[in-house]
């Protein structure tokens, strides 16, 4: 249920107002809009009758049932207003969200080594990427294949942070590792396959770093905002939903399917800022730039690509990691549409928007 505030009300009132809900056995969410401040209520609303709560106070425009079974997700739980997630990085703070810039994430599928992560991490920052991705814990289809260096990565990771300057964002695959995961990452993953472990999708909720949530590779878009509705409501706010591709009848030529239509459908249902990954997506290198174009087109507020120095020698996901040579020019092609949607960072601007 929400409960919308008349223009200019007084904010004692909402102070009294919310106290008033809590007293109800309701929590009282307050987002503040451009013109108006929306108190979102969380709890036991079923049974209540949404003209009692009006009654609480005259300065009460409109009290309105979530319809969703997603609330905090919910584009009506924020009365239409886009959220953002903000993150600081040692280059300047980024802000994801409809209303902002295209955040480009860029790096290799896995943290092979100091060297080439490094390396990577200066070529895609130097190519105007705001985030480096690498995996230390990975999640792989056979035990006997490459499993990520753990701990000595996340090392690495911060050895790449302080070298770029850019975000770092890991995923986390065990509930025993968040805590040195988060230590060094500004964003923390969580994967395809684990989009529906509430264990994880819990405890990651309740630490406060934003937290980037993949779609299940067979997951509907309701049970993806509900994985996203777990975190949120174990007090984390601060989610980035990505589509990753999903599973159809066809593997033989790409790896999944990239469902662009999720950035429309995502719009008119949650608030949460949408990344693309045509990495994962395709599957394939030579496919990833003119998804990457078509994502930017189509409203995506973050790109995830992966990139690999030598891709042919990656222990993990070649096939699909452009060089950084061609990252660095899909980036100026990407730049051409972003500019277009009025989407794209001015390079002077990089630092901070
Ligand atoms: C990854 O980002 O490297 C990864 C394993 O992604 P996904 O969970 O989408 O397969
Ligand atoms: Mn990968």
């Amino acid at each position: 249920m929400i409960v919308v505030m008349k223009t200019g009300s007084p904010e004692v009132e909402i102070a009294r107002i919310s106290q008033e809900l809590s007293s109800r056995g309701l929590t009282a969410e307050k987002i503040v809009g451009k013109h108006k401040v929306v108190l979102g209520l969380v709890g036991e609303t079923a049974s209540l009758d949404p003209l009692q709560i009006q009654e609480v106070s005259p300065w009460i425009e409109q009290v309105m049932r979530v319809e969703q079974p997603f609330k905090r997700a919910s584009l009506e739980f924020r009365h239409g207003q886009a959220s953002e997630v903000v993150v600081n990085t040692p280059n300047g703070t980024v802000h994801f969200g409809q209303n902002h810039p295209v955040v480009t994430i860029a790096g290799p599928c896995s943290v092979e080594s100091e060297e080439m992560i490094i390396e990577t991490a200066q070529r895609v920052q130097a190519a105007g990427a705001q985030f480096l991705r690498g995996g230390a814990y990975k999640p792989r289809t056979s035990p006997y294949a490459f499993q990520g260096h753990g701990e000595s990565a996340l090392e690495l990771l911060a050895a790449a942070r302080r070298a770029s300057g850019l975000g770092i964002i890991t995923e986390v695959m065990d509930t025993a590792e968040l805590n040195k995961i988060a230590a060094v990452a500004d964003i923390v993953q969580v994967g395809a396959r684990n989009m529906q472990n509430f264990s994880l999708l819990k405890k990651v909720g309740a630490q406060p770093k934003p937290v980037f949530l993949k779609r299940g590779m067979s997951a509907t878009i309701e049970e993806w905002l509900m994985a996203a509705e777990y975190i949120m409501a174990a007090g984390n706010q601060n989610v980035i939903l990505c589509e990753r591709g999903i599973r159809t009848f066809d593997r033989e030529y790409a790896r999944n399917t990239l469902d662009l239509s999720v950035i429309p459908v995502l719009r008119s249902l949650t608030h949460l800022p949408i990344a693309i990954d045509p990495s994962h997506g395709t599957g394939r290198a030579e496919y990833v730039p003119s998804m990457a174009l078509a994502a930017i087109a189509a409203g995506t507020d973050a790109l995830m690509i992966e990139v690999h120095p030598n891709p042919a020698k990656a222990l993990s996901d070649g096939p699909q990691s452009l060089t950084p040579d061609r990252f660095d020019s899909l980036m100026s092609e990407l730049a051409v549409i972003g500019k277009a949607v009025n989407r794209w960072p001015q390079r002077a601007a990089l630092a901070s928007y």
